[in-house]
């Protein structure tokens, strides 16, 4: 369901032969991130040894279809702004002193690192963290990049940016750097072929044939050069706080995240959802596209017939817009209903999450009119309760349905207008994923 959103994808590919164009393949995979945010894109490739640094506003399709310049050695970005305003200043990548570096995440009190690298005579052009993060390892390094070895940039970044969720890459003329924050709250996978090395934010890749695929670790870094590709060490802390949501809502169905293929992580827990639950009806109902995999694996447990009742317009990229007439206006376009599949029937309706309950009002709003008997909700992830300060953009708790009503389901489903809601317990979520593994801070009172 659109309702949360994140910051970016980052894309990075480097041929094996140096003679080789890898632009096409870099394109084809950051628009398989489209998703991930759509705000701004670019990218950042190596010609004649020098990087050049085009981004846009919108994209990837809008801006780059016609892109004709060839390199071997590219990163890519798409972003979805949730810190700094959306414009050409803040699309990455950012390129400074002969590095270019993209950005998925945040780092918690970025205001302090700025105001001491002010104070040392730097200045800003974005709002984003990746330039203070940039600038800062300029600051501590105190050399031409030429000459940052990975260890020393890893060491800095695990050492000062502890509190961060992020995975980022750097470009430098000519190798790859990327990394991952100590507690791998987001995705990053590296991708071998035959004939290039791929990191990317999902395993959404081509049609190419990986010979090998790592998902980095916790901390870890990684090196791509004409030598091959070097990894450092990860955290030696035991525990990880994978965002439960890459898997649950963020990433595309046919991508694998943090080694989870999300399509069968769905289809599990509409299953485990499905459980004790007796609710009469004759139809199950997905929220395309996230609530897909989800409500088809409650449908199969259950033996009701899965319908697509519910049409999305795609066309609605955002439901999740600035000011709140915005917001009600998207979600007031983006979802019709097929009436002759809904008339007289009791429905269940599946979803990935809940989280000001705009569009699960206006679904079962549009539901009831299209003359359904009855609307049921089934939530595949526990109520959130509670803020996320790892980047992902939930709004205020006073905003949240499930904190303002308590987590009471009757509640909740009066608000609604829905005749029953009811989420999968947090017991059985927990089963799927661990909580020393993957972040559940958003589902926790405090
Ligand atoms: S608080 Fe929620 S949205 Fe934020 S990182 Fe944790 S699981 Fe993801």
């Amino acid at each position: 369901m659109s309702k949360l959103r994140h910051e970016c994808a980052v894309a990075a590919v480097f041929a094996k032969n140096k003679d080789n164009n890898i632009i096409d393949k870099l394109l084809a995979s950051i628009s398989k991130m489209q998703h991930r945010g759509q705000d701004s894109c670019g990218i950042s490739y190596v010609k004649d040894e020098k990087i050049t640094n085009k981004t846009a506003l919108g994209l990837i399709k809008d801006n780059f279809l016609n892109f004709k310049e060839k390199s071997n050695i590219a990163i890519a970005h798409t972003r979805y702004a949730t810190i700094g305003k959306i414009n050409i200043k803040n699309a990455q990548p950012y390129f400074y002193n002969n590095v270019s570096a993209c950005f998925n995440g945040t780092i918690s009190k970025s205001e302090n690192y700025k105001r001491i690298l002010i104070k040392k005579g730097y200045t800003f052009e974005t709002d984003s963290d990746c330039e203070v993060i940039l600038k800062w390892i300029f600051s501590k390094l105190k050399k031409n990049s030429d000459n940052w070895s990975l260890n020393e940039v890893s060491n800095i970044l695990n050492s000062d940016f502890k509190d961060g969720a992020y995975s980022l890459l750097m470009l430098f003329k000519d190798r790859i750097f990327a990394f991952k924050d100590i507690y791998s709250y987001r995705p990053l996978v590296f991708i071998e072929t035959k004939e290039e090395y791929f990191i990317l934010s999902e395993d959404c890749i081509t049609s190419e044939k990986a010979m090998q695929k790592i998902e980095l670790d916790k901390g870890q870094g990684i090196e791509i050069n004409k030598n091959g590709y070097f990894l450092t060490k990860k955290s030696s802390s035991n525990i990880s706080k994978k965002c439960v949501f890459e898997v649950v809502y963020f990433a595309s169905k046919n991508s694998n995240v943090f080694n989870v293929n999300v399509k069968e992580k769905r289809i599990k827990l509409g299953e485990l959802l499905a459980l004790d639950d007796n609710v009469e009806a004759d139809i199950v109902v997905p929220v395309m596209n996230s609530g897909f995999w989800g409500a088809f694996g409650y449908s199969k447990k259950r033996n009701i017939k899965l319908s697509f009742a519910i049409k999305n317009n795609e066309n609605i990229l955002r439901t999740f817009i600035e000011n709140k007439s915005n917001r009600n206006k998207a979600v007031n376009e983006k979802y019709s209903i097929i009436r002759n599949k809904v008339q007289d029937k009791n429905i269940i309706v599946v979803d990935d999450s809940i989280v000001r309950g705009l569009t699960v009002k206006k679904i079962t709003s549009l539901l009831k009119k299209n003359g359904a008997k009855s609307v049921h909700f089934r939530l595949f992830s526990p109520p959130i309760i509670n803020v996320c300060l790892w980047g992902v953009d939930i709004p205020d708790k006073s905003e949240l349905l499930a904190y303002i009503y308590k987590s009471k389901d009757n509640n909740i489903a009066k608000e609604l207008g829905a005749d029953s809601i009811k989420y999968i317990p947090k017991k059985l979520f927990c089963e799927v994923f661990n909580e020393n593994q993957w972040c559940h801070n958003c589902f926790r009172k405090k």
